[in-house]
């Protein structure tokens, strides 16, 4: 392929994936989004392996096959409440992928480089590695975070700012012994140590980081991937790796102001650690005694729901976990048809990922008109008569506005105790995501309805049809 045919198709493809970013930025353009990603990405690829840097077809055809057969395996089985975990885990890839393209460029022979250009490309090599570095680590814990295989409380060494304070200096440093050393052999081995101790504080953020701000950590690094693959693009001169990681670097960057705002919390707050950290799942009540939680069957739910004329769902992670959507949509369209006014209110970071409720509701085929968010359905809630909460718990709790102590306070939540009656249903009185007790179940207006979410929507649409 020639230089000038290389440059048209690496622009067509650029602005394939800006038009992606903008479709992927509305329900209803969503899917013409992600045509225009799936197109760009394979322009991209087709006009890279065609360009004059490619000298071996037989080694990319096989790390080809491999790579996309465990992608598609890996796509075809991954379960919708496992999505999280597998963009914490493709994020490492990106991760470690820079930080091996930057080694192999440093020791290619064929790079010869001097004066302020050696600088530059030396200076490239180094970022590249570490952010590389950090996401890799840092995507590894996060993933497993993610899955429960390690506790979702922040881990804190002692003295762990001045630690922090300490690795990054020692990155400076032996950056600027690496930007100094006069033959490869002699930079190495600022280059290794600085990927040590960036590996470590990869580890070391990401542990420190509580339950309750995780969605911040994911799109965190989410930018930090597209910024390595844009400082990849930087050492490898391919001006398509640095406009695509530009893309995904600044959009995640944008991701994580977003989740800073709808979890009001400042961004330096989220790395320095420690929002979330609860130890335990016990419930403070100011003076008198706790009430019990009330127990309710689907009958008497499904009874309630008939009586009332306006119906908000609030669904969570639970009904990720469940997979109720389907009978959920199914129980909206019944009370929809007796004149209900139902309706669904979505907080921003409810479930494990940014827009996880809407990507259920939109696979259910709920109406988009019907689905509001946080800011714009709050308001609304003292004239509801019934809230279903279904599978939800933090993103309802009432302590982020009362208990100034609670770890999660400060945190917009919807307030759906406001409600004439509550419905909780979950399956047991568990604490969520972030390890909280939440009062909301002993409220007086709220019933619990335990059970998995999915069992008891079935049951509550066979109570509807009597
Ligand atoms: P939570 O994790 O707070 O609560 C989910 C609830 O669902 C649990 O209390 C659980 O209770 C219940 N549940 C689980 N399985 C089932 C089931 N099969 N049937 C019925 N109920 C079930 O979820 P929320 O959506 O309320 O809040 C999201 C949390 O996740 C927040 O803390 C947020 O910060 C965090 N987070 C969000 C991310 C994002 O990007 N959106 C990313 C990472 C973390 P029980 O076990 O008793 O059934």
């Amino acid at each position: 392929m020639t230089e000038g045919l290389l440059t048209v198709a690496y622009i067509a493809a650029s602005v394939l994936f800006i038009l992606a970013l903008g479709g992927l930025s509305h329900q209803e353009t969503a899917r013409r989004g992600n045509i225009y990603g799936i197109i760009g990405m394979v322009i991209a690829l087709v006009a890279t392996i065609l360009g004059s840097q490619v000298a071996s077809y037989g080694i990319v055809a096989v790390c080809m096959l491999i790579g996309a057969t465990i992608g598609f395996i890996v796509a075809a089985r991954v379960q919708m409440t496992a999505m999280p975990e597998l963009v914490a885990i493709l994020h490492s890839f990106v991760g470690l992928a820079a930080v091996l393209v930057g080694f192999a460029n440093y020791l290619d022979p064929t790079m010869h480089f001097t004066g302020v250009d050696k600088t530059i490309h030396d200076i490239e090599i180094y970022l590249g590695v570490l952010i590389g570095a950090v996401t890799f680590t840092g995507s590894v814990i996060a993933f497993g975070k993610l899955n429960a295989s390690i506790t979702s409380k922040p881990i804190f060494l002692p003295a762990r700012h001045w630690l922090n304070l300490g690795l990054g200096l020692v990155c400076i440093w032996m950056g600027m012994v690496f930007v100094g050393a006069d033959t490869a052999a002699s930079g190495m081995v600022p280059l290794i140590i600085m990927t040590l101790v960036a590996f470590a504080f990869g580890v070391h953020m990401v542990m420190a980081i509580g339950g309750a701000d995780m969605p911040v950590v994911i799109s965190m690094l989410n930018s930090y991937s597209g910024w390595a693959a844009a400082a990849t693009g930087f050492m490898l001169s391919n001006d398509l790796l640095i406009v695509a990681g530009a893309l995904v670097g600044s959009s995640g960057a944008i991701l994580s102001y977003i989740m800073c705002r709808a979890m009001n919390r400042q961004f330096l707050a989220v790395i320095a650690g420690g929002f979330g950290a609860a130890e335990g799942t016990v419930v403070k009540q100011e003076g008198g005694e706790q009430r019990e939680a009330v127990a309710t069957s689907a009958e008497e739910t499904a009874q309630l729901l008939k009586d009332s004329k306006s119906v908000v769902i609030v669904p969570g992670y639970g009904m990720a976990v469940a997979q109720a959507q389907h009978p959920v949509y199914e129980i909206t369209k019944k009370l929809q048809d007796q004149g209900v006014n139902v309706r669904f209110a979505i907080h921003p970071v409810a479930g494990r990922m940014p827009g996880h409720m809407n990507v259920l509701l939109a696979e259910a085929k709920v109406p988009y008109d019907v689905v509001l968010e946080m800011d714009e359905i709050n308001d609304d809630l003292p004239q509801t008569d019934v809230v279903l909460v279904i599978g939800a718990n933090d993103i309802v709790n009432p302590d982020a506005q009362d208990d100034p102590a609670s770890p999660i306070a400060g945190m917009p939540v919807l307030e759906v105790w406001k409600a004439d009656t509550v419905i909780v249903m979950k399956r047991s009185m568990a604490a969520g995501y972030a390890g909280v007790g939440n009062p909301l179940f002993f409220k007086e207006n709220t019933l619990m309805l335990f059970g998995d979410a999915k069992a008891s929507v079935n049951d509550m649409l066979a109570g509807l049809a009597d």
